[in-house]
């Protein structure tokens, strides 16, 4: 697992998240989406990592 730091969209500030605190990840074009709680207790979504893999399996809706 990662940890990582996010700029909190509710307490706007720059808190690390930890992988204890993650509620949720979505493989998204762009990367993986995580969902997670943030300290101040507001629930923040962030793109992690991004394509290091040329997906050949991508999913058209
Ligand atoms: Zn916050």
């Amino acid at each position: 697992m990662f940890m990582f730091t996010h700029d909190c969209t509710a307490c706007d500030r720059t808190q690390l998240i930890f992988p204890s605190m993650i509620t949720g990840a979505t493989r998204t074009d762009a990367g993986t989406q995580v969902t997670f709680e943030c300290w101040c207790g507001a629930p923040q979504t962030a793109i992690r990592g991004g394509a290091t893999r040329d997906d050949r399996d991508m999913v058209a809706a």
